[in-house]
Formats: structure tokens, C-alpha cells, sequence
């Protein structure tokens, strides 16, 4: 079984370097990593895309991932179709761009591969982006494509992977975006849970989506937060965390110092996201998400 990077793992937190199309030597390495991204959905079936950086064999990623998932089973299937989601046929994305945004992002609910647990939250996404890419025909010759993704579903696990080869998960976007209260919370629940570990946490039965965005922006109940945080498991806690207490070191030295925020792993400005933090209703926000 392929491992995948768990948020401990600070090479997801690197972005992933840049496909060079005229090397010889990259065309190799590339056709290796695809390989292993095609393994790697075959043995995660109800993964909706994978980014090469997440591919716990894989240790100099390029900006590669799979879009969809050509082996969901017949019943996951109709568990998607029951929500209105149809998976996508894989498409390989080499070198990701995303160049139009249309129309107001929305909440979507993220899961993530490399968080292992129950924990989900909400990220303002587009609805409709136009992207462009690099891909390998039938003869694996490299090909430039450039395209609207008027399919809905497409366009979620483009935005949620190309955070992925910029070095980033969902989290660090919304970890980034607590206040100074909400951060010492979860840093208290989290010394709670360590001080206090129980062998058998009370059940959980479904994903929890715990961050939520609204005109306020991000909310979170502290209970359902540590029960979600029970159930995750030791390597993605341990990284939780670890983003947890940098965003809040990041914070202080802004305060302390009225600068820019500080950039602990290699985030992108926080003002770089602002623009798309302008969610305004819950009645906006899109059904359940699933995993990439
Ligand atoms: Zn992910």
C-alpha cells in the first residue's frame, strides 16, 4: 500500500518543482510519478485526485496531480450520485495554472488524504475556474491544454490539488485565518486530548466539517472540535498542531512588530488570500466534499 503524507510531514509543506518539458531526464522522472499517482487512486478508490506531493514514495514531486478517479466502486458510486456528484475520468495535470475566476467563491467542504480522521472544514472555492496545464497523450507526448472547468466538480479537486503543489493543505488557509483566541483554543484542546488520551473515544460516526466560514469568518465549536481531533490520527494531529502553534508565533511577531505576516512554512501572504475570503451566506455553501 502506497503511504501518504500525513500533516507532519514537512514536504507538504515545499512547493513542488516546476516540470521542465524539454529535459529528458524530467520526462523520465515524471512518467515514474504518474505511475505511482495511477497506483496510488487504484488502492484509494473513494479518492477524488492525488497530488504527487502527497505521495508519501515519492521525494522530489513535480507539480503533477490526477484529477479524479477511474476505479470507484459501483456503491461509492451511488453514494455520489445521491449527493449529485458524478467522479471524474482521470485526467493527468502537469504544471498548474489557474487563470480565470468566475463569479464569488463559495464554501465547499474539504477532505483531505492527508489528514486522517473525521476533522473537515470549509474553504471558499470558485465555481467555475479556466485553467491551464500540461498532460500526456495516448503516446505520452507532452501536450499544452488550456480549458474552462464547467464541470463543478472538477474545479473543487483542481483549486483543493493545486494547493497541494503550492506547498500547502486546506488547513494551512484556514489555520491562517483564526484570531488569536480561536488559535489558543485549539492549542488548549489539543494539550487536553495529549494530557488526557482515552482508549475509546465516543464513537464518530460521520465527517465532521468543523470550520465554517460565514460573514465573520471562521467558526468552530470547541467540543465537536476535540471530539474530531480524538479520532485523528497521531501523525496528522501532530501536524495540526504544529500548524496551530506556528500560525500563532506567526501572529504575535505581526503584532509585535505591525510588519507583514511571518511565512513559518513557506505560506503564501495572508493577503494574497483576502480577496477570496468574502463568503457571505451559509445558504451558499455547496453540499458535502470528499477526498483528494
Ligand atoms: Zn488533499
Amino acid at each position: 500500500m502506497i503511504t501518504i503524507r500525513q500533516l507532519n510531514d514537512p514536504t507538504l509543506y515545499k512547493k513542488s518543482k516546476s516540470f521542465n518539458p524539454d529535459s529528458v531526464f524530467d520526462l523520465v522522472k515524471i512518467k515514474e510519478q504518474i505511475s505511482l499517482l495511477k497506483q496510488t487512486t487504484s488502492q484509494y478508490p473513494t479518492s477524488a485526485g492525488m497530488a504527487a506531493v502527497q505521495c508519501a514514495e515519492i521525494s522530489e514531486p513535480y507539480r503533477v496531480f490526477i484529477l479524479g478517479n477511474n476505479h470507484i466502486s459501483n456503491e461509492y458510486k451511488q453514494q455520489l450520485a445521491a449527493r449529485g456528484i458524478v467522479m471524474p475520468r482521470e485526467k493527468i495535470i502537469i504544471n498548474p495554472e489557474i487563470a480565470m475566476r468566475y463569479g464569488e467563491p463559495r464554501s465547499v467542504d474539504q477532505q483531505c488524504f492527508s489528514v486522517c480522521g473525521p476533522l473537515r472544514g470549509q474553504l471558499p472555492f470558485y465555481k467555475f475556474i479556466g485553467v491551464k496545464y500540461l498532460t500526456l497523450d495516448d503516446n505520452d507526448n507532452v501536450v499544452e491544454v488550456e480549458e474552462d472547468l464547467t464541470n463543478e466538480i472538477e474545479g473543487r479537486i483542481f483549486q483543493h490539488e493545486y494547493l497541494h503543489v503550492e506547498g500547502m493543505t486546506y488547513l494551512n488557509l484556514i489555520i491562517n485565518q483564526l484570531t488569536f483566541a480561536q488559535l489558543e483554543t485549539i492549542i488548549a484542546i489539543i494539550k487536553g486530548i495529549k494530557g488526557n488520551p482515552i482508549d475509546k473515544p465516543e464513537p464518530v460516526n460521520n465527517l465532521m466539517t468543523i470550520f465554517q466560514w460565514d460573514a465573520n469568518g471562521i467558526g468552530f465549536e470547541a467540543l465537536a472540535l476535540e471530539k474530531a481531533l480524538r479520532h485523528t490520527q497521531a501523525d496528522s494531529l501532530n501536524g495540526f498542531s504544529q500548524l496551530v502553534e506556528s500560525a500563532l508565533v506567526a501572529k504575535q511577531e505581526k503584532y509585535n512588530h505591525n510588519l507583514f505576516c511571518l511565512n513559518p512554512i513557506g505560506l503564501k501572504q495572508a493577503s494574497e488570500w483576502d480577496a477570496v475570503v468574502t463568503v457571505t451566506s451559509k445558504d451558499e455553501f455547496a453540499g458535502p466534499g470528499f477526498g483528494a
